[in-house]
């Protein structure tokens, strides 16, 4: 007798790569996407055009079979170079002279969606919009335009993103934390630049910044993000000076980049935090469905991908849970999510000069203490090991912690006589 099949909810990178991993478990997938066909398009919402990818995102999709392939389209970064009034600083990722790989989103889109067309048990339906969930029934309604398709499933996955329908429906109203609207974000794409081509570029100003990386395919991909509120007057006021003094010799590189970015695409960048993440054992979220956080870690798909690689581990055949229960993988992959989104706002806080005085003390003393000791830094851990997110943030607390008043009063005394 042919069973319920896996219906995934959201067709995007989390999704595409749940039904390859997950596919022969299930008599069949059934991959339900809104958009209107495979090609990978900017929606009104624009996402990033480059996607750093770091250990446990790889330890996922070398599972999937597409490791090589997707290595082969990406590009090797050593660190970070900060433009900082016409100067550069070199700032690596790692101390071991690790490099991290950055590929674009459309490539891996299109990656993913190819071996996806080419499953034979799995079958995407595009235009079809996730609309009602019965879960008591596992059952839920899709819509294309006006028509509706009624299915049924044996286990559910709601990989539909930061608006996503089953996160709603298993979490009411009340049961979100959204920060979605006060940072806005804008990227574009530029053929030539003068910057070197195996680091990211940055330049960063109060409460805003720029980010620039090299794309495999040639050229550079930049993004722009300004409180929300600032982005018009920055970008269509006919006086560049308020750009000018955000971000110094920028202009210089990049002259058209104003209006570049005023035509561009906006979209937000935030932050979501729901409570329920599961139904029972044959309902559960995963990528930013579960836990979008703000990008400045790199993490929000990497996480993504490791909610899929580690279900996988729970996942038995036609949808059971080991052991009958999927708490404990929930209780793990909170934790996780709640690490890296902290993570992710600290370095936001950094990348945007939100540091205070106290702050950038604190960092400078802890990256000392780790480089003296031969610890991974956060960046590190985070990037280059599969260390639990929980386990590197607490470290990080532990050690800030262990710092007298003292010292960190001597260390804000020499950022400040070393900053003039
Ligand atoms: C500026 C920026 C930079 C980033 N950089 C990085 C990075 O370097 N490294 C990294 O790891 N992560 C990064 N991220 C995060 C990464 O983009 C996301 O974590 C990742 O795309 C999430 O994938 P997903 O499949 O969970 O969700 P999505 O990519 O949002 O996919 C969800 C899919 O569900 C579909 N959908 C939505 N609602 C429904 C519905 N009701 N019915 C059917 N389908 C539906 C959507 O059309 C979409 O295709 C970045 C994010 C941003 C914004």
């Amino acid at each position: 007798m042919e069973h319920a099949p896996l219906l995934i909810s959201g067709g995007g990178l989390v999704g595409l790569s749940a039904a390859l991993l997950y596919a022969n478990r299930f008599d069949a997938v059934h991959l339900l996407e809104k958009r209107e066909d495979p090609e990978y398009q900017f929606s009104r919402e624009a996402r990033s055009l480059q996607l750093v990818i770091s250990a446990r995102g790889w330890r996922t999709l070398r599972k999937i079979g597409l490791g090589q392939q997707i290595q082969d389209n990406s590009i090797a970064l050593r660190g970070r170079t900060r433009h900082s009034d016409g100067e550069t600083f070199f700032e690596p990722y790692s101390a071991n002279g690790d490099t991290i790989s950055c590929v674009s989103r459309n490539t891996l889109h299109r990656l993913l969606t190819e071996s996806v067309l080419k499953h034979e048990k799995i079958s995407i339906h595009y235009n079809q919009q996730v609309s009602e969930v019965f879960f008591e029934r596992k059952a839920l309604n899709s819509f294309r335009n006006d028509k509706k398709t009624h299915w049924r499933y044996s286990f559910l996955i709601g990989a539909d993103g930061v608006r996503s329908r089953v996160a709603q429906a298993l979490n009411g109203n009340g049961e979100w934390t959204r920060n979605l609207e006060k940072n806005h974000y804008r990227e574009i794409a530029i053929t030539h630049a003068p910057w070197i081509r195996d680091t990211f570029h940055y330049w960063h100003s109060t409460h805003a910044m720029i980010g620039a990386f090299p794309v495999h395919e040639g050229g550079f991909s930049v993004f722009l993000v300004h409180r929300n509120e600032h982005m018009e007057k920055l970008l269509n006021d006919s006086d560049s000076s308020w750009f000018e003094s955000l971000f110094p010799g920028f202009l210089g590189d990049v002259p058209d980049a104003r209006s570049l970015f005023a035509e561009a695409v906006g979209g937000f960048l935030g932050s979501i935090d729901c409570r329920h993440w599961h139904h029972e054992e044959h309902t559960v979220l995963v990528g930013d469905a579960a836990h979008a956080m703000l990008p400045f870690m790199g993490q929000g798909l990497n996480t993504g991908l490791e909610d899929i690689f580690d279900l996988d581990i729970q996942l038995k055949e036609g949808g059971a849970i080991a052991g009958g229960d999927l708490h404990s993988y929930i209780a793990s992959r909170q934790s996780q999510a709640k690490a890296i989104r902290e993570i992710s706002e600290q370095q936001f806080r950094y990348l945007t000069g939100k540091f205070t005085a106290r702050d950038y003390a604190l960092k400078h003393l802890l990256d000392d203490f780790v480089a003296k000791e031969n610890m991974p830094s956060t960046y590190m851990a985070c990037a280059f090991s599969l260390e639990p997110f929980s386990s590197i943030w607490e470290r990080e607390k532990q050690i800030s912690a262990s710092f007298s008043e003292s010292q960190i009063e001597h260390q804000i005394q020499v950022d400040r006589l070393t900053a003039h």
